[in-house]
């Protein structure tokens, strides 16, 4: 199976630069471009998988690259929002995005949204990370479901991440600091205890 490739149309650098870096981690081929009409040329050459897409762009606006992108296919669109509010006025106008996140969001929520959506797609990398079990219990890293008895039990991305991190070494003890940045791949200062 080939390399699922992504494109990052976002104008902030510092945040192009985190996600590159993450999903170049997790294995996928990522280009990124900080305009609009840059970036729908870009796309045109790369032909990618899947498109982050930030909304606030210079040049054309990102629901314009989403309204040229969905006129040519269903390449599956991952928006960043400066705010949710923002994407509950903007779905109103059908832009035909998959997905979105807003910002800040942590690096790992995006990869988790990533792979969901190619997993959808059929576009999904092989997850090598195992389903820990323990009795009763049930964690899959590929579905991201954990199961408690067998029935399926509500998790954020977040609250996901911490358990699986957490399962998969048990005994030990971790700062708060220590799974912040394992989970969402930064040090937070401010985090919520
Ligand atoms: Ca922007």
């Amino acid at each position: 199976m080939a390399t699922p490739k992504i494109l990052i149309i976002e104008d902030e650098a510092k945040i192009r630069e985190v996600l590159r870096a993450y999903l170049v981690r997790e294995g996928y081929t990522v280009e990124d471009c900080g305009d609009g009409e840059k970036g729908l040329k870009k796309f045109h050459e790369l032909e990618p998988d899947l498109l982050i897409l930030d909304l606030m762009l210079p040049g054309i606006p990102g629901e314009k690259v989403a309204a040229a992108v969905r006129q040519e296919g269903d390449t599956p669109i991952l928006m960043l929002t400066a705010k949710s509010e923002e994407w509950e006025r903007l779905r109103g106008f059908d832009l035909g995005a998959d997905d979105y996140v807003a910002k800040p969001f942590s690096p790992k929520e995006v990869v988790a949204r990533v792979k969901a959506i190619l997993k959808r797609t059929g576009k999904g990398l092989p997850d090598d990370r195992p389903v820990i079990e323990f009795p009763g219990l049930a964690i899959d890293p590929v579905s991201r479901e954990v199961r408690v008895n067998g029935a399926e039990a509500q998790l954020t991305a977040t609250e996901f991440d911490i358990l699986y991190e957490l399962a998969g070494q048990p005994g030990r003890v971790f700062r708060r600091t220590q799974l912040a940045s394992l989970v969402l791949g930064y040090d937070h200062d401010a985090y919520d205890r």
